[in-house]
């Protein structure tokens, strides 16, 4: 494991506990955090950054005590935050060499390849004399990753990357994360399911603070085998719906799609089908049993 999360908790001066005992092992590769608003990913992900500070609890990363070395730690961070403001009026090309001289590429022949670099990886080099602060969405989100990528971090953070991105962005984000190098950690936040499924080796659910579910995503799916059942619903029907099995509704050409959780639900008119990792999130928020 190259991150090890020990007992970490956090209540804010207003009383409010975002993080509760939270224990998590993560290994290298893509990991994904899932969870609601509220659910306490900035709270992890910026104590992680060494941002802030835990009132409990230990983290190790690679061997060491992420808490008390911050600024070894914060030598290979790469952490795209959650709110990324940058400066305006400044060039991508010019905010990156700032950015790369910050964080110790003193050569400028050095510094001038690598922004060459993070430019075209993150498909902004034929916008590079724009200032970022006309760049859209997507392309501040990519600005984001590109600054993040300076120095070869080995803990990369990005929180809830893809929230407001347009389809089209959002592949070219995945398609970028997915080319990090194996012998990172990339930590993944987001609400966004299909996020973690299109990316992640492994994640974690956390709701109110606390972890409810680490694992794989073909574990996660695996124990929903055979017990995942759908119904169509015609438009206004009214039909009495069992709360402690539903998983989720969603519209399907006007009419309601219901997807239940249980062993055999053929009595409700359901039929068997296949389970998603969003059917897993939502069981495991709403806490259904068999
Ligand atoms: P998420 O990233 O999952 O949306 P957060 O970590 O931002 O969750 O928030 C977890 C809880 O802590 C929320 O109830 C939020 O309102 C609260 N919170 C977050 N930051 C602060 C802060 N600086 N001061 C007080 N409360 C905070």
């Amino acid at each position: 494991m190259s991150l090890i999360i020990r007992d970490v908790s956090k209540t804010y001066p207003n009383g409010v506990h975002a993080l509760n005992s939270i224990h998590l092992e993560i290994p290298n590769g893509m990991f994904g955090l899932l969870g609601p608003n509220g659910a306490g990913k900035s709270s992890l992900m910026r104590t992680l950054a060494t941002l802030q500070e835990p009132d409990t609890g230990t983290i190790e990363f690679n061997g060491f005590n992420l808490l008390r070395e911050k600024m070894h730690l914060r030598s290979m961070l790469g952490y795209l935050p959650q709110e990324f403001d940058v400066y305006p009026k400044i060039s991508a090309e010019d905010l990156l060499s700032y950015l790369a001289e910050l964080k110790g590429v003193s050569s400028r022949r050095e510094r001038q390849a690598l922004v060459e670099h993070l430019l075209t990886v993150t498909n902004l080099y034929d916008v590079r004399k724009k200032a970022v602060a006309h760049y859209s969405g997507g392309m501040k989100q990519r600005f984001g990753i590109a600054q993040a990528l300076i120095g070869q971090p080995k803990l990369i953070i990005v929180d809830e990357p893809t929230a407001g991105l347009d389809p089209e962005e959002r592949v070219r984000f995945h398609n970028l994360l997915a080319d990090i190098k194996d012998d990172v950690t990339v930590i993944l936040s987001t609400h966004i399911v299909s996020d973690v499924s299109d990316l992640c080796q492994s994640f974690a659910i956390i709701n109110k603070g606390e972890v409810l579910s680490n694992q794989t995503p073909q574990d996660a799916l695996r124990g929903l085998r055979n017990k995942l059942w759908e119904k169509r619903i015609p438009r206004h029907a009214s039909v009495e719906l069992p709360l402690d099995r539903l998983v989720s509704m969603h519209l399907s050409m006007g009419d309601q799609i219901v997807r239940f959780y249980g062993e055999d639900l053929t009595a409700l008119g359901a039929e068997l089908t296949q389970p998603t990792l969003e059917d897993y999130y939502f069981i495991t928020i709403k806490g259904l049993t068999l």
